[in-house]
């Protein structure tokens, strides 16, 4: 458990955290492939939001999915770029997250995730929290931590990372 004063110190770039739905590049799960493939070319990320036309989040779709989907057993096979659709590619498993921000979850789901989605009440879409910016709340953490707080030693305490 994360004790209340690395959450204070984490949660104060709060504000910072989010990059909001407007800024953040998406597919709609009905587009065909090759419109995926031509927006993660022009915005250079390697996986992005996959938005329903209510506006919820359904999934992500990176060049792995797109580039698998081309390959037959033995071949490349462009047709599928307008034969597919993103919702029969994207992957669907994905964690979201909500406000108030759990930190806690947050950064567990950080380890395997360089983003995670946050969604409104109504399960809409709502933006992104990624990696690098809890990361420079973590740099914050470690260069503040003793300036605010006085840090002993316990004796005789286990040190494990989990
Ligand atoms: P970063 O921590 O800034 O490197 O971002 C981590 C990942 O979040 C990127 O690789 C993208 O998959 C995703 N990402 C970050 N910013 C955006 C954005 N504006 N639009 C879509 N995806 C983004």
């Amino acid at each position: 458990m994360i004790g209340n004063a690395v959450k204070t110190i984490l949660l104060d770039n709060e504000e910072n955290f989010l990059i909001p739905d407007d800024k953040v590049a998406h597919v709609m799960d009905i587009n065909p492939l090759n419109h995926a493939l031509l927006v993660l070319t022009k915005v250079k990320y390697t996986r992005i939001p996959v938005l329903n036309k209510e506006g919820e989040i359904v999934g992500l779709v990176g060049l792995s999915e797109i580039v698998n989907a081309m390959f037959d057993l033995t071949e490349i096979d462009p047709d599928n770029l307008t034969d597919l659709l993103v919702k029969d590619v994207m992957e669907t498993e994905i964690k979201t997250i909500t406000k108030p921000y759990d930190i806690e979850y947050i950064l567990h789901l950080l380890v395997d995730n360089s983003f995670i989605p946050l969604v409104d009440e109504e399960n809409r879409f709502a933006g992104i929290v990624t990696r690098k910016e809890i990361l420079k709340s973590v740099n914050q953490l470690a260069h503040t931590l003793e300036n605010h707080y006085t840090l002993t030693e316990k004796k005789n305490t286990e040190r494990k990372i989990s």
